[in-house]
C-alpha cells in the first residue's frame, strides 16, 4: 500500500515501518487470525506492523488497508491517546487499560510494550475487547443506584425531599450559613384542620390536597440551595439559605396566600377552604458556631414554637421565633 506520511516519522531514524504483517510467519499469521480477540502491533513510528482481522473490523477497514499504515494519520482522534501510551512506555511506566467509545460500541484497550537492545520502545501491542454489553449493564446499575439514592431522600407522595433529605439539607445549609456568616431561614408549614379534611373527604382526597399544597410551597423555594420537603404528615419544611427574617416572612406570606388561593373547599374550617399556618426562624450565621444535630434541632424547635403561636393566633397566619442559643431548648428532631 501507499504509506501515508506519519507526523511522528521524523526523529525515529530506526523506524521500522518497512515491516508489515507479511513479516509475521504464516503459522503465527493464521493463529492470530483465529484468536478470539482483536489486536495490532505498532512500531515506534506508529506504523501498523501487524493487525489481525478482528482489529481491522473494529477499525472499520480491511487488514490490507491498515497493514503498514500510520495509525495516527488513519485515526487522528486516537492520536493523543497513542502519544500518551508511547510517552508512558518511554518512561517505563506501566500502561493502564483504557476504555474508549468507538463507532457506537465500548472497547477496553490493553497494551504491552517491547523494547530494543538500547532500551527504546520498539513495538506497542494493542489488544481490544468489546465490552459494550458490560458497559450497558454498568450504566444501568449506575442509574439504578442514582434512583435508589434519590428515593431514599424523596417523599413518595409529593416528590419533595423527605425527612432524610431535609436533615442533610438543613445540616449543609447551617454549616454554610455559619461559614459565610449569612442568614439561613427555616419555615415549618402545617396544614390547618387537616384531620377534619380527611374526615370529610377521605384519605385519598387528603393525599391529593397534600400534593397540591406541596406544589405551591415548592414554587417559593426554587433558588439555588433552597430545600423544600415534607417533614411528615401534613407538615412541610423549607430551608432557605441567604435569607433574613424579612425575606423569610415574605416567602411565608407568599406560601400562605398561594395555598389559600387554591380554594380547596374545607367545610370544617372557619376559613371554608384549605389554609396553612407557618412558623419561621432564622439562623444568623456566625463563624465557629458548631453545627451538630442539636443545633439543627434547636432550629426546628424555634420554628415549631412559632408555628404553635400561629395556630394559637387562629391559624392561616405565620409567626416568627428567634433561634435560642440555649441548648436545653432543643426538642424536635429529624429522627422520626
Ligand atoms: P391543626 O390545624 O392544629 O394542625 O389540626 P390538624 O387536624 O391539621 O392536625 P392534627 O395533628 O390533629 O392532624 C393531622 C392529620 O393529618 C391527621 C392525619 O390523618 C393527617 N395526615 C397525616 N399524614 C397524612 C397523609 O399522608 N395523607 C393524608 N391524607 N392525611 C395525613
Ligand atoms: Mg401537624
Ligand atoms: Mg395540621
Amino acid at each position: 500500500m501507499v504509506r501515508a506520511a506519519c507526523p511522528e516519522d521524523t526523529g525515529f531514524p530506526e523506524s521500522r515501518h518497512d515491516r508489515s504483517s507479511a513479516d509475521v510467519t504464516p503459522v503465527f499469521g493464521r493463529f492470530f487470525e483465529s484468536v478470539p480477540f482483536a489486536f495490532c502491533i505498532l512500531d515506534r513510528a506508529r506504523h501498523v506492523v501487524f493487525i489481525n482481522r478482528q482489529m481491522a473490523a473494529i477499525a472499520g477497514h480491511t487488514v490490507e488497508e491498515l497493514d503498514g499504515a500510520c495509525a495516527t494519520t488513519m485515526f487522528p482522534q486516537l492520536g493523543p491517546m497513542l502519544e500518551r501510551c508511547y510517552r508512558f512506555a518511554g518512561h517505563g511506566t506501566p500502561l493502564p487499560d483504557i476504555r474508549i467509545y468507538w463507532r457506537s460500541r465500548t472497547y477496553l484497550l490493553s497494551f504491552s510494550v517491547t523494547y530494543d537492545a538500547e532500551g527504546l520502545v520498539a513495538e506497542l501491542l494493542i489488544g481490544a475487547m468489546d465490552i459494550s454489553r458490560e458497559a450497558r449493564i454498568e450504566a444501568r446499575l449506575r442509574q439504578s443506584r442514582r434512583q435508589l439514592l434519590s428515593s431514599l431522600r424523596t417523599d413518595h407522595l409529593t416528590g419533595l425531599l423527605n425527612r432524610n433529605g431535609l436533615a442533610s439539607a438543613l445540616s449543609r445549609e447551617l454549616r454554610c450559613s455559619n461559614r459565610e456568616e449569612t442568614s439561613m431561614a427555616l419555615l415549618l408549614v402545617d396544614v390547618d384542620y387537616f384531620k377534619n379534611y380527611n374526615d370529610c373527604f377521605g384519605h385519598l382526597a387528603g393525599d391529593r390536597c397534600l400534593v397540591a399544597i406541596a406544589r405551591e410551597i415548592a414554587r417559593w423555594g426554587r433558588r439555588a440551595g433552597d430545600a423544600v420537603g415534607r417533614f411528615g404528615g401534613e407538615e412541610f419544611v423549607m430551608v432557605l439559605p441567604d435569607t433574613d427574617a424579612a425575606g423569610a416572612l415574605r416567602v411565608a406570606e407568599n406560601c400562605r396566600i398561594a395555598v389559600e388561593r387554591l380554594s380547596m373547599t374545607h367545610p370544617e374550617s372557619p376559613f371554608g377552604r384549605i389554609t396553612v399556618s407557618i412558623g419561621v426562624t432564622v439562623n444568623d450565621g456566625r463563624r465557629g458556631k458548631p453545627v451538630d444535630a442539636d443545633h439543627a434541632a434547636r432550629c426546628l424547635g424555634a420554628a415549631d414554637r412559632a408555628l404553635y403561636e400561629a395556630k394559637d393566633a387562629g391559624r392561616n397566619t405565620m409567626r416568627f421565633s428567634h433561634l435560642s442559643e440555649d441548648h436545653e431548648s432543643a426538642s424536635p428532631s429529624f429522627n422520626p
